[in-house]
Parts: C-alpha cells; sequence; structure tokens
C-alpha cells in the first residue's frame, strides 16, 4: 500500500511511527503454519466465502450492506469473533445443520475493533452461515471505502473507492481482517446508473432499478486476504488491450485518456515479463489500473484492480517530464510484481510485511532494468539505499522484522526500513546467490505457497534448495539486527602481492551502538574495471593475499552492498584520483560513502569536497542527485550563518560549467538524461541564488503564462518552483489559480509545491492559511506544510499551533502524527526539538511521541554535524 519510490521514502519516513518500545523477533523464526500465525482473533473458526451486498448513498457519505460468511468451525467453540470498525451491526443470525437458525447479539469492541458473538450452546465443527446486516461511513480520508470530490470539465463530481491496507477492509464489512484468514469474496453493489465499477473480478450481471439507480454484481474471486478487497466506482473511462490472455484496463476520471498510453503499453509488456519470471500466470481473467484524483497517497495492489493516486500511473508524454515517466513506470512494476508477492503468496503476518514490500520494490527496479536499462534503475535504487541508511544508522531504527500486536504498529511498519531495506537487501543477496539461482528459488516458492501465507522462512527455504548456500543463517543478520557494519579496507604489497584486510563494526551517525553486532556480509573484492570476486566476511575482520599489487583495488565494484566503504587513505586517493573515469556504480558509492564519513566525524569535510570538484563534468542524473542532495545538507546545516554564502559560492562554480555545456535550451537528438539534468542543474542553481538561473526562471514563467507550450516539460519543474521561490504576489496569484484549475493531479501538485517555496513570509501565510480549506486535499498538507516549514519555520509552528484541531482535521491518518515533528524536522537547534517534543507529549499519544522522539533526534544529530561542520567549511573553503 502507499507505495511510493523516492517521494514514497521521505514520505514513508515522515509518516513512520518508530517501534523504539518493541524488542526485535528474538527466536528463529518457523516457516508459516497457521496455528501458529500471531494475530488477535481466534484461529477456531474460518471464513470461507464472503458474500457481500453494498448500498452506497454516494450523496450522503454512508452505507448500508448485508453479507453471508460461509464459516468453518475448526473446534468446538461457543465464540464467533471477526473485526469490525466504525459499523453499526442491525442484525446477526448463524444457521447450520443440527441448529436451525439461530439469532444471534453482536458485541462490538471499539478498542479492539473486534465483533463478538457468544453461543448459548457448543457449536460442533463444522460449516455454518453467518448473515449480517450493518451500515457504515464513506470517509474523507483513505481509509476503508472513501469519496473524491474533484471537477471534470468544470463541474463538480465525486467517485468512492477504497484503500484497506492494513486493517481498513474491517470498516466496510464485518471480517476477519487478519492476512493469514484468506477466503473468497463475492460482491454485489447499488450504484447511480452513470458510474462505472470495478473490483477484483468482472462484472458478470448488471441490472437497472428504480431512481436511475443499477445493480452490479462482480464474479467470485480466489481465496484470498481481506486487505485486498477493493471497489471503485465512479464516472470514469477506460481502454484495454489484451496480454497473454489477460484483459488489462487503464481506468481514469473523464479527459485523461491521452496520459494512459504509455501506462497500458507498460503494464502488458510487465504482465508478460511477470508470468515469465515467477513461472505461474497472473490468475485473474483481468487486471484493471485505476488512476484517481486524490483521497489516499501512492498505489494500493488491490488483486485484479491497482487503484493509484493518478500522479503515480498517468504519464502524458506532451506535459510531463522525463522524471515522472520513470517514477510511473517503477510505481506500475511496483503493484504488478504484488499480484504474485503478496497476492497471490501473502505474508502471514505484519511482521514480515518486508516479504510483500521490500520483494515488490527489488523486482520493480529489476523489471525496469529489463525494459528500460538506459533509465538506470540500480544509480536510483544507490540513491534510496543511501535515504535509507541514513536513517538506520541512527539509535531511533529498528530492525526489518518487528514484532506487531496492534493496528497502529501494522499500519507504522509500511516505512523505509520494510521497503528500501527490504529491496536494498534482496538486490545483495541475489548478486550473493546469482540471478539463475535466485530466480529458480522464487519459482519453487511462488509454486509451493501459491494461494497462501508464509514467513521468511519459507522464502529462506526455497531460495537455499535453489542455490545451495546457507541463506537462513546469513539473511536472518539483515532482517533481525537493526542497522548495518562499515567494512574498513586495508592494504598494504609485499614482495608484489597485495595484502588486504577486511573489518567490520556497526556504523552509526549519532552514538556508538551499545551492543557491537557482527554481520555474514557477502562482498565482492576486485580491482577497477578489473575482475572481481566474492566472499562472505563472517567475523570481525579476514585478511586474504592477492597474487600481484596490480589496478587499484575496489571493493563492492557493482554497489550491491547494504554496508559502507572506508577505505585507508591511500587506498581512497587511489580511488579519488580517477573518480571521473571509474564506473557510474563505483563512482556514486565513493562519493555517497565518503559523504556520509563526513556526517559520521570519521572524515573531514575538505576531504569530501576536493572529490565533489572532481564530479563537475558527472554526466549521470543519479550521480548529480546525490552530491546535490549533500550540498544541499551542508547548506541547510548553516541555514542564518554567514558560512552559507561560501558553501552557495561552492555549489554554483561547481554547477555553472555543466550547465553552459548543455545549454539553456533543449537540443535536437540530446540524450533523455541530458535534458534532465538541465532542468536539475537549473532548479538546484536557482535555489543556491545564482543570478542568472533565477532571471532564466522567472523570465520564462511569463513567457509560460502566455503561451505554456514555451516551456518543455523538461524545464516545468524549474520555471514553476523558481517563479513560486522568488516571485511576488502577483505571480503567486496565477500559480494559485493554476493550482485550483490544474487538469491533472500531477499539475496541481506542482503548483502545489511552487506555491509552499516561497520565501516571502506574507505569501507563505496564505498557503498556510489555503491548508486549511475543504479544497486542499488531505494527502497533500503534510507536504505543502514541511514545504513551508522548510524556508519559515517559526511561523509555520506558529500556524499550525494555534489552528491545531482544523489543521489535523484536514490531514490524513498517514500525515496525522508526524505532523508537527516535520515542521521542525529541518532545523539545527535542539531548542525546537524540546519544544516539539514537550507539546507532542501534551497534546498527542503514544505513537505520535515515539515519532516526535525520532524526529528530535535527527535534529539533534543535525545540530551535532553543524558544530562540527562549521569550523571545517570555513578552513576548507576562502
Ligand atoms: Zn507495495
Amino acid at each position: 500500500m502507499r507505495d511510493m519510490p523516492v517521494a514514497r521514502a521521505a514520505l514513508a519516513a515522515a509518516a513512520a511511527f518508530a517501534f523504539a518500545m518493541t524488542m526485535p523477533t528474538a527466536r528463529a523464526e518457523a516457516p508459516y503454519a497457521f496455528a501458529s500465525t500471531p494475530g488477535k482473533l481466534p484461529k477456531d473458526v474460518i471464513p470461507l466465502q464472503y458474500t457481500a451486498h453494498l448500498m452506497p448513498d454516494v450523496a450522503g457519505n454512508v452505507f448500508r450492506g448485508s453479507q453471508t460468511v460461509e464459516i468453518e468451525v475448526l473446534k468446538p467453540t461457543s465464540t464467533i469473533m471477526l473485526n469490525a470498525d466504525k459499523l453499526a451491526i442491525e442484525s446477526a443470525s448463524l444457521t447450520g445443520k443440527g441448529i436451525g437458525k439461530v439469532t444471534l447479539q453482536p458485541m462490538l469492541d471499539e478498542a479492539r475493533q473486534t465483533l463478538r458473538f457468544d453461543l448459548a450452546n457448543t457449536l460442533a465443527p463444522g460449516k455454518y452461515v453467518l448473515a449480517l446486516g450493518f451500515r457504515g461511513q464513506i470517509n474523507r480520508e483513505g481509509r476503508g471505502l472513501f469519496y473524491v470530490n474533484y471537477k471534470a470539465g468544470g463541474v463538480d463530481k465525486k467517485l468512492i473507492a477504497t484503500t484497506m491496507a492494513p486493517t481498513d477492509a474491517r470498516r466496510m464489512l464485518p471480517t476477519w481482517d487478519e492476512p493469514s484468514f484468506r477466503a473468497r469474496f463475492k460482491l454485489t453493489v447499488d450504484l447511480p446508473g452513470n458510474f462505472q465499477a470495478y473490483s477484483t473480478t468482472p462484472i458478470e450481471a448488471r441490472e437497472a432499478l428504480d431512481g436511475g439507480m443499477q445493480r452490479l454484481t462482480f464474479g467470485n474471486t480466489p481465496k484470498m486476504p481481506s486487505y485486498l478487497v477493493v471497489l471503485v466506482a465512479g464516472e470514469m473511462e477506460r481502454i484495454a488491450a489484451k496480454q497473454d490472455g489477460v484483459e488489462i484496463g487503464i481506468v481514469t476520471t473523464e479527459g485523461k485518456l491521452n496520459a494512459a498510453a504509455f501506462p497500458l503499453a507498460a503494464s502488458r509488456d510487465l504482465l508478460r515479463y511477470f508470468n515469465n519470471y515467477f513461472g505461474i500466470p497472473y490468475p485473474l481473467p483481468k487486471l484493471d489500473q485505476i488512476a484517481i484524483p486524490g483521497g489516499f497517497n501512492g498505489a494500493m495492489e488491490n488483486w485484479g484492480a491497482v487503484v493509484y493516486n493518478e500522479p503515480t500511473l498517468l504519464y502524458d508524454p506532451k506535459k510531463s517530464p522525463e522524471r515522472v515517466k520513470k517514477f510511473t513506470f517503477n510505481i506500475n512494476a511496483h503493484e504488478l510484481a504484488h499480484q504474485w508477492f503478496g497476492n497471490l503468496v501473502t505474508m502471514a503476518w505484519w511482521d514480515n510485511l518486508w516479504l510483500n514490500e521490500g520483494f515488490a520494490t527489488w523486482m520493480a527496479a529489476k523489471a525496469t532494468q529489463h525494459f528500460h536499462p538506459e533509465w538506470r534503475p540500480y544509480l536510483d535504487g544507490i540513491a534510496e539505499r543511501e535515504y535509507v541508511m541514513n536513517l538506520d544508522a541512527r539509535k531511533t531504527t529498528h530492525p526489518i522484522q518487528m514484532r506487531v500486536d496492534t493496528e497502529e504498529q501494522a499500519a507504522a511498519a509500511f516505512d523505509a526500513i520494510t521497503y528500501l531495506k527490504g529491496q536494498s537487501f534482496l538486490r545483495m543477496l541475489e548478486a550473493y546467490l546469482g540471478e539463475d539461482n535466485f530466480r529458480k528459488g522464487i519459482r519453487v516458492y511462488m509454486a509451493r505457497h501459491q494461494y497462501s501465507n508464509t514467513t521468511s522462512a519459507d522464502l529462506w527455504a526455497a531460495l537455499e534448495k535453489a542455490s545451495g548456500k546457507p541463506v537462513a543463517k546469513l539473511a536472518s543478520d539483515w532482517t533481525t539486527q537493526p542497522g548495518f557494519p562499515l567494512i574498513s579496507v586495508e592494504q598494504s604489497c609485499v614482495d608484489g602481492k597485495r595484502k588486504v584486510t577486511l573489518s567490520q563494526e556497526q556504523y552509526r551517525l549519532d552514538e556508538p551502538a551499545v551492543e557491537q553486532r557482527l554481520w555474514n556480509v557477502p562482498l565482492q573484492v576486485g580491482t577497477v574495471n578489473g575482475k572481481a570476486w566474492t566472499t562472505l566476511l563472517s567475523g570481525a575482520s579476514t585478511s586474504f593475499t592477492q597474487a600481484s599489487c596490480e589496478g587499484t583495488l575496489v571493493v563492492d565494484p557493482h554497489s550491491v552492498g547494504y554496508f559502507r566503504i572506508h577505505y585507508d587513505a591511500a587506498s581512497f586517493h587511489a580511488l579519488a584520483g580517477q573518480a571521473p573515469r571509474l564506473p557510474d556504480s563505483t563512482r556514486l558509492r565513493l562519493l555517497a560513502d565518503t559523504w556520509s564519513l563526513v556526517l559520521a566525524g570519521r572524515m573531514q569535510l575538505d576531504g569530501y569536497l576536493d572529490l565533489a570538484r572532481s564530479y563537475g563534468t558527472e554526466p549521470r542524473p543519479a550521480v548529480w542527485e546525490a552530491l546535490l542532495s549533500h550540498l544541499r545538507t551542508v547548506d541547510s546545516l548553516v541555514r542564518g550563518e554567514p558560512e552559507r554564502a561560501q558553501i552557495r559560492r561552492f555549489f554554483i562554480e561547481l554547477a555553472r560549467p555543466k550547465l553552459a555545456a548543455l545549454g539553456w535550451d533543449e537540443k535536437p537528438n540530446e540524450t533523455a538524461e541530458d535534458a534532465q539534468l538541465r532542468g536539475m542543474l537549473a532548479t538546484s542553481l536557482a535555489r543556491a541564488g545564482d543570478p542568472e538561473a533565477i532571471a532564466q526562471g522567472k523570465a520564462r514563467f511569463a513567457r509560460y503564462l502566455i503561451e505554456p507550450l514555451s516551456v518543455p516539460p523538461s524545464m516545468i519543474d524549474f520555471v514553476t518552483l523558481t517563479a513560486g521561490r522568488y516571485g511576488d504576489a502577483a505571480t503567486y496569484e496565477a500559480l494559485a489559480a493554476r493550482s485550483a484549475n490544474a487538469a491533472t493531479s500531477e499539475e496541481r501538485n506542482r503548483f502545489g509545491r511552487a506555491l509552499a517555496s516561497s520565501q516571502d513570509p506574507q505569501l507563505a501565510a496564505r498557503t498556510l492559511r489555503m491548508l486549511l480549506s475543504p479544497q486542499t486535499p488531505p494527502d497533500l498538507v503534510p507536504a505543502i506544510l514541511g514545504g513551508v516549514a522548510n524556508e519559515h519555520l517559526d511561523q509555520t509552528w506558529r500556524f499550525a499551533v494555534a489552528n491545531r484541531d482544523a489543521l489535523l482535521a484536514n490531514t490524513d491518518a498517514v500525515g496525522r502524527n508526524a505532523l508537527f515533528a516535520g515542521i521542525v524536522a529541518s532545523s539545527t537547534d535542539p531548542a525546537h526539538a524540546d519544544m516539539m517534543e514537550a507539546y507532542m507529549r501534551k497534546n498527542f499519544g503514544l505513537e505520535a511521541v515515539v515519532e516526535a522522539e525520532r524526529a528530535g533526534n535527527g535534529v539533534r544529530i543535525r545540530a551535532a554535524q553543524k558544530a562540527r561542520l562549521l569550523p571545517q567549511l570555513r578552513a576548507a573553503l576562502p
């Protein structure tokens, strides 16, 4: 759920609550067994078949429903317990052999989100039918059944949709709402006659009702977990094509099919690729990919009907930058991978969520590499790894596999560690086992566990069988321990032979770890552009000798390892001296590790800046992205200090020649990377105050207002962001009007980001007031608030405190707990951390306080980094 690479990472970090209070799973994990799977519900009664009829009142934001559930009693019991949340139960009865029909008294437990029936007599094992009548809410936030208000052709419209993961199916249907209770679902729904509707299976019956209504019945589903139940209904349009016998549809609200051709072609490619990779064909007759204009962030992999927040699926070749094409392809691949990893085979419990999310994230990069090697997805993957390693090197991190007891903890498990550390670990493991062995293992795993559930132990067993390597022993180090190692590399040349020593210790950015953990580290050692061989570092250190000292030593040449590397000084200088000629992945890793070692206080800033100077002719956007992010961090650490001018001058002198070589305008036949780089450098130069870039941005925006097509998609982010950042009130008005009337969510979000970046406090105040408006979708509020806080921290804090209730009412559940913590996240002042934490303890619940302490820790780390780097910056730069 809520899958968003890149932006996803930031979102996950903002939304995640920590598990600081919970202990990691200590025991070795057992293979999946239903009876011993964690969860709240008793396992002596299981659902087999739900048959539900929903009657939404779309205008009134409520619904009524009735449902029968065929259940099987496995052991004698006098209690039936399932889940329900925010539902009123109007009727309940049980029928079956030997009991006739028994009327039941519903007992709802609001806190535990359960619905319980106590029977007068013990039920004998066997099959029964539970019949329920109920009603519930159609929500504004994206939980359970929700609505989205939007405009089409200037007319107000409304659609309804669902997002159930992890524990919100119980807000629409009383269900055994835990992932190991697989059952079939058959859904009937009454809707306005002009609505189209989508669910897991095709519509098999359609009946006209009085009052312009219609009754639609969907086919029965395979056995599946309740969190994959889906319904989307509204005035929708669809294009479709057949691939491998499956009908693939792209579904949008009116007038957007011009942006559907690319995702349709991509979906066809991806379905074919995954059918082949997994060795089991996609099992449903159709697959709908549905873009909705808001309501929730990211995308949700509902079986047979994936729902996307519009800008995560649609790509308009005339208007969208290349970055959107890459981004949507990646999310599309992620969600389609889930149709197998997650839907066909499901994690037993939320403590193994990474089996779904780490795997789908890893698979998306692999599929992208297959179809679009020119996008270099593995370089982007290094950037994602950097992001999560920065979180994983703090005392507030947690292991990939964590104990989950509550609904809040299940929701919190959807964080960067689960997605990105999971992905990075799988990439390292695949490199160690070999691509073919890895795939063989995955095929065994899929075939063995289809339509069922698993734990990590089941995956390790399949991979062990395929590879003959001790996967379980190695893997549990990475999934049950927090953090990761720093690999120190020392070498010497004696009698023409190179002696190499590798050692490991836990790597931390804040304070040394109390326990010194060790990992089984699979790694490759070789020479630049030469051969590499694989070794497993198991203890604290290992030494070996190479036959000659020729070539430049490099550890992890393909940059697949989830660890940091610290070379001895001579080895570092040998690599740094040839940085521009190193292979892409080596070059990016060298820069990223060096930067991290500066942040950790293990290297001096001047060493990093010397290295950065040699990246001025860098051709890859992903490497520039890393460089820009490092320098932006310095820039933000020294905000308000005179040293900011020095780091800005350094950056402008580094980036200007590259932009000059690219030119300000697109060239015929240039690569997509060059076009992307131009926009990226222009944006960063303008942000750093480069007068030429600011003037270019303003002039182009003025022309854009008259002639929108004058700005190509590759420059549209630069032009709107620069106008928003430096524009006057008239510019602000122009941006706000375009945001309000944007044809797509992608455009609306772009203008929204531009408004949030204004330097002018009065304009910032207007953006903040906008956050209280019902016209602002709740899923956008945290991002805009954080954007304004980046420029006007104190002003944003005062506003948020003064308008707390209205602001929280306009924010969805994902953003609510992290909202106030997010305001101070860019600060370097521990007083901000103290203020925020005190406020959260006074006004919020436990999960939000844990998140506050994590964010507060981040601020204190930044304060320490600032204190260390300021004098280094003064010494390093004139
Ligand atoms: Zn996912």
